[in-house]
């Protein structure tokens, strides 16, 4: 009787086991559906990268970026146009996990749960995409950026709408290159898309985050000076400037960039109240998107550090880490007084989305800032600004807000380039971030890639 009980037993576990396996196994089917048709050992999808049929991608102003002819996947006629956009549409080989062709390859190619990959081209659906993007800024920055490797976005802070995104190193998707031990450095990064991806020592444009901690946190900031010498010691290591900038005012010291000032002022708002505000703008948060399109966590933290590193934190040094998006996002955050926009890149116009079943819905706005805060801030880049005019900086002629950055990125390297800010203007509301690695100065380096997308998006061409 004992063993019948235990073999019965025995039968029901397999029997459950063996339903639940099913069940299991079914419901990966259904909900991962994409995921397993994009698998390489698809055949199926496998001529062209998978795009051997799948729809256009067109830019803003329906010019073609991407198309499929006779199971090939072909892409713009001119190549400066396939390279600055490269990281937004992506290629064959699919390596640019963040490009369009790479995360909606299922939906591109009109897959379909019940009628699979193989559907004949009578019943295929409607795939294209339109991007928010506007190519001929994507060149205009792309060709900027003279070789160098780094990038630039330009995104309207009123819709989100993603303009300009253009990454340096890039290839054309024409003609994908043998990367090899012997190329490999022309090549390093080329498969991340820096607008989103990739993170880097911020410098001077920190100063946009510390002056937001002083705002908030000193209250009687407006109304103290700023002694600088051209060099400042703080527990026996100097912190310096290019030269003495004198006695200063908030609004000088930070028109100024001075370093003197910024030490002083991190110092004084204190690690914790440093890492809340840098919270508050974004930073050590992972939550953010372009579209669906996770940005990678900016980075800042100097609790425990001791007053000399957080000297250099507020400054945009020490272990500073900002990704590009975010810096247009928190420039975006100023110009609306106090809320971020979120930028995505697949357009909304039309209903071919609906039926791509692709995320394009923008994630919500972000409330970064109180709106006084965001208002000082404003006035501060607007100071800052008219010395880059003076300079001979000009976005299209718009009125603009700006922060340069030049962060010392090692002893051998020149520095990392800045320039970010946006327009005052109702027809051009754009929110922008360039990086120029080893470039040098921002605003010799970085500000130029700026003005050649604006002056594309403003003047076309
Ligand atoms: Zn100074």
């Amino acid at each position: 009787m004992k063993r019948i009980m235990t073999r019965s037993l025995v039968l029901w576990f397999i029997t459950f086991a063996f339903l639940g396996g099913m069940v299991y196994l079914g419901g990966k089917t259904i909900w991962f559906h994409n995921d397993w048709v994009q698998q390489p050992f698809n055949g199926h999808m496998n001529t062209a990268g998978g795009l051997g049929k799948a729809g256009k991608i067109y830019d803003r102003n329906n010019l073609t970026l991407a198309y499929s002819e006779n199971d090939e996947r072909h892409y713009s006629d001119d190549q400066t146009t396939r390279e600055a956009l490269l990281h937004v549409v992506g290629d064959g080989t699919l390596n640019i996990s963040t490009a369009v062709q790479s995360r909606y390859r299922t939906s591109l190619s009109g897959y379909n749960f019940i009628l699979g990959a193989g559907i004949p081209d009578s019943l295929r659906p409607n795939s294209d995409v339109k991007l928010t993007v506007d190519a001929a800024a994507c060149r205009a920055a792309y060709a900027a950026m003279d070789g160098h490797k780094g990038c630039c976005v330009v995104y309207n802070y009123r819709t989100g709408e993603v303009l300009c995104d253009t990454s340096t190193p890039s290839y054309d998707p024409a003609a994908p290159p043998q990367i090899t031990e012997e190329n490999m450095s022309d090549y390093d990064g080329v498969y991340l898309d820096n607008v989103v991806s990739s993170r880097f020592t911020p410098g001077s444009v920190f100063k946009i985050i510390t002056a937001a901690a002083a705002i908030e946190n000193i209250p009687d900031i407006d109304r103290m000076s700023f002694e600088c010498g051209g060099s400042l010691d703080v527990e026996g290591n100097p912190i310096t400037c290019e030269s003495a900038h004198g006695t200063q005012s908030f609004s000088e010291a930070f028109a100024n960039s001075c370093n003197c000032a910024f030490a002083q002022i991190a110092i004084q708002v204190g690690a914790d109240q440093m890492k809340a505000t840098a919270e508050k703008l974004g930073f050590n948060n992972d939550s953010f998107r372009m579209s669906d399109v996770p940005l990678v966590t900016s980075h800042y933290d100097a609790t425990g550090a001791g007053d000399n590193y957080l000297a250099w934190s507020g400054i945009g040094q020490y272990e500073d880490l900002a990704n590009p998006m975010l810096m247009a996002m928190i420039c975006s955050c100023v110009a609306n007084g106090g809320t971020a926009t979120s930028p995505y890149i697949v357009s909304d116009d039309g209903n071919l989305v609906d039926k791509l079943n692709i995320t394009v819905n923008k994630s919500k706005d972000v409330e970064m800032l109180a709106s006084g805060t965001a208002a000082r801030l404003r006035e501060l880049m607007k100071g800052s600004a008219e010395s880059y005019a003076y300079r001979g900086v000009s976005l299209a002629g718009l009125d603009f807000y700006a922060k340069t950055g030049t962060a010392e990125v090692g002893q051998d390297k020149e520095p990392t380039a800045w320039f970010v800010g946006f327009t005052n203007d109702e027809k051009h509301p754009y929110a922008f971030a360039a990086v120029v690695t080893e470039g040098g100065y921002g605003i010799t380096a970085a500000s130029p890639v700026v003005e050649a997308a604006i002056g594309a998006l403003v003047n076309g061409k």
